[in-house]
């Protein structure tokens, strides 16, 4: 864990650090009309502010409530020094950690589980801020948070009986994780649970847009029995992610984000001889065959297609429907999609919110006018409320097109934004290899009532995850979660699981 007293403070620091006070404490004050239904507990973050500033900077990195654009935490981001410091002392603490019981580790778990939930408010207000998340999105993500951390406090990494060996699992050493932001506190969570529990050290590279969820959860971290360094945190952009994947000391790395840094982060560390471990992007299908029934589909379609307002791996992106149904589905899909109702992440009325920057918007906008000028059709758009501040910040309409055509980008390369395209096929045959036609392999959904069908699904979709008459991105503590193809190379996240990417396996013959 970082420590203030561990850390030099340099003068650019500690304006840094002054001036984020400030702005918390102005920003949450400011907003007690109501419209922004929580305060934050300004204790989960000066702290930790003074604790992370660098000797020599290298830069700053920002993050903006993508609903207002306003200024949410600005820090200096960590120098290559930093980084190196971090794993050098996190790999002595690994030494004092790993050698615990494991009801030791455990028990600090626990104990991040209680002081989660104690401050849920506080976490969900900030991830709202912060990504622009619904809040009943990101209150379901905290409350998820500590359900893990119980979890895997309760499911020690097990030995096994084969023939005459013992097999056990050992920790790696110091385990690196690099996050994204859409997911900012589940995603780490299911890296470092699993890898602290079984008596790894880990170095955690937060996005440079979600620092101040990072920042109040190592807060939260520092409260428990946790020894110092064993979690150490260096936030940054990617010079500060590239350094810490390249860092011979780091055992194992663990990389969430697109796939484009992902290739980039495992070439880097097949360089040397560690573990490497990617949860990338998705471009994912849901297959609607004529025996379906319908309404239920475009429920699950249109929820998989807008939730994180469509900024999921696992978001549906393309809906392939039989033809016969197509006209049915849709109209049930531009019903809902008609339905939503685009604005602040915070109020209660909101069902889409903003994408994280303008950049993503612009990116998204670009695209949509790149399709439509080569044939593509909008069905329909969600509305926006009646408010001129969304013409600003991220926010983007969800959109139903239909027509894309074959050659289009948007049929290869995800675009991380609520946007759905609707694509007609004849045969079952047809279904499985447009689905499977694209470089991704993360997500799918099939609905029909066909067992056969239904066979058919499991055994010919290239993809880690598969919602069967439910939402393609389904997700469950205790199942596994990863992908297939350039969505992810093999070492899912998920209960037990998450194990086989952080411990290795010895044979004791004994
Ligand atoms: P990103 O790839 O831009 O960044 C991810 C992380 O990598 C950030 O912390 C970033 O600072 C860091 N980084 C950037 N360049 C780096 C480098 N050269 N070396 C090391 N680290 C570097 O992704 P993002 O925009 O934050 O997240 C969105 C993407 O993540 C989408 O493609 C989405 O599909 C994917 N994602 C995948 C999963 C999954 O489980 N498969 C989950 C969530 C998000």
């Amino acid at each position: 864990m970082l420590e203030h007293d561990a850390i030099l403070v340099e003068p650019l620091g500690l304006v840094v650090a002054a001036s984020i006070w400030w702005l918390y404490f102005e920003r949450w004050s400011s907003h007690a009309d109501g419209r922004h239904p929580f305060r934050l507990s300004i204790d989960l973050l000066p702290l930790d502010l003074m604790a992370m500033t660098t000797d020599a900077s290298t830069g700053v990195v920002t993050s903006r409530n993508p609903a207002t654009g306003a200024l949410v935490a600005e820090t200096a981001a960590s120098t290559p020094n930093d980084v190196a410091r971090a794993v050098g002392r996190a790999s002595e603490a690994y030494l004092r950690w790993s050698g615990l019981p494991p009801q030791a580790r455990a028990a600090v778990l626990v104990r991040f589980a209680e002081l989660v939930e104690r401050e849920r408010d506080e976490l969900a207000g900030l991830i709202v801020a912060e990504v622009g998340k619904l809040r009943a999105e990101a209150e379901a993500e905290v409350d998820w948070t500590a359900l893990s951390a119980r979890w895997y406090a309760e499911h020690l990494p097990r030995s096994e009986r084969r023939g005459g060996a013992t097999v056990i699992r050992r920790p790696l050493g110091v385990v690196a994780a690099v996050t994204p932001w859409n997911a900012p506190l589940i995603t780490p969570a299911w890296k470092w649970l699993p890898a602290l529990v079984s008596g790894n050290a880990v170095v955690w590279k937060p996005s440079e847009l979600s620092t101040a969820v990072a920042l109040a959860t190592t807060k939260l971290w520092r409260e428990t029995d946790l020894p110092d360094h064993v979690l150490e945190l260096v936030p940054g952009g990617a010079e500060a992610g590239r350094v810490l994947c390249e860092d011979p000391r780091v055992a194992a790395v663990h990389f969430t984000g697109s796939t484009e840094t992902g290739l980039r982060v495992a070439a880097a560390v097949a360089a040397r001889s560690a573990r490497c471990a990617l949860e990338l992007g998705g471009l994912n299908s849901a297959i609607v065959f004529a025996d379906a029934d319908v309404e239920r589909a475009a429920d699950c379609i249109v929820a998989a297609a807008v939730a994180v307002n469509g900024q999921k791996c696992t978001s549906a992106r393309r809906a392939l429907v039989e033809r016969g149904a197509d006209e049915r589905l849709l109209s049930a899909l531009a019903t809902r999609f008609e339905a939503l109702r685009l604005g602040d992440p915070a109020s209660p009325a909101t069902t889409l919110g903003p994408l994280i920057t303008p950049s993503a918007r612009a990116r998204a906008e670009s695209a949509l006018k790149r399709v439509v000028g080569a044939g593509a059709e909008i069905v329909a758009r969600a509305p926006s409320l009646d408010d001129p501040g969304l013409d600003e910040a991220g926010f983007f309409p969800a959109t139903l097109i239909r027509g894309v055509p074959p050659t289009d980008p948007l049929r290869r390369c995800e675009l991380f934004a609520p946007v759905l395209s609707v694509e007609i096929f004849e045969r079952d045959e047809d279904a499985w290899r447009i689905a499977n036609d694209t470089p991704y392999g993360l997500a799918a959904a099939v609905y029909t009532t066909s067992p056969e069908r239904i066979a058919a699904a499991q055994d010919r979709l290239e993809v880690g995850v598969l919602g069967v008459n439910r939402r393609c991105d389904s997700a469950e503590l205790e199942a596994p979660f990863g992908g297939a193809k350039a969505s992810g190379n093999g070492f899912p996240e998920g209960g037990e699981y998450a194990y086989g990417g952080v411990t290795m396996l010895k044979a004791v013959y004994d």
